[in-house]
């Protein structure tokens, strides 16, 4: 029998990295990593504390939703992250969190510009805010695919922030990077008027 075991441990060590780092407050975001072989999520399991998660909690489930292994239910984000997977072959993990203030723009429905350097090489330009659909529906993963097939990363409507990669390393790293610029760009509008660097200015 197929243990998983490696995957587990990386989506376990980014989800608890993610929660110290505080990008989700009590047991919300969820994360998973693509095994396109065999078409299964890994992923985090649902309103789970994060300090007392361990690897055996992680969930195996296919695109439909149909747990392959593990004693929870999968996150109730998982038609989100499988519809992300088979839209956008490329992504191969997800990071989903809360983190404040990315989310307080995803509430203002309010996009960030181009502003700080690494907005261009690790979410490839500006932060939009993808249309708001019910928790743990589809279309929360379509109208985030939107702006994904584009973008490493959006703001959801109402919600949090997603954030996608080739590795779940890449994707944690992204969902960091959506929140630094948040916070910054919080701090430059409070404080004067922010510009947006040459270029990018769309
Ligand atoms: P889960 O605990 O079911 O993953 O839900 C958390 C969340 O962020 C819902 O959008
Ligand atoms: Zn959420």
């Amino acid at each position: 029998m197929e243990t998983w075991s490696e995957w587990k441990q990386a989506v376990l060590k980014t989800a608890k990295k993610a929660y110290r780092e505080k990008l989700m407050a009590g047991t919300s975001g969820n994360m998973s990593v693509f095994i396109p072989e065999k078409e299964y999520m890994i992923i985090t399991p649902s309103s789970y504390d994060y300090e007392i998660m361990e690897e055996k909690d992680i969930v195996v489930t296919d695109l439909e939703g149909n747990v392959i292994e593990g004693c929870h239910r999968p996150s109730s984000e998982w038609r989100m992250h499988a519809k992300i997977y088979k839209s956008l072959p490329h992504v191969r993990a997800i990071v989903h969190t809360h983190s404040p203030y990315a989310t307080s723009f995803a509430v203002n429905h309010q996009e960030i510009p181009v502003v700080l350097i690494e907005m261009i090489p690790f979410l490839k330009g500006k932060l939009e805010v993808s249309a708001y659909a019910e928790q743990g529906s589809a279309q929360v993963g379509l109208n985030a695919v939107e702006i994904l097939q584009r973008k490493n990363a959006c703001l959801m409507a109402n919600h949090g922030v997603v954030a996608v990669g080739e590795s779940i390393e890449s994707a944690y790293i992204n969902s960091v990077y959506v929140e630094d610029t948040a916070r910054i760009y919080h701090m430059a509008i409070t404080s004067g008027k922010p510009v947006v660097i040459p270029g990018y200015e769309e």
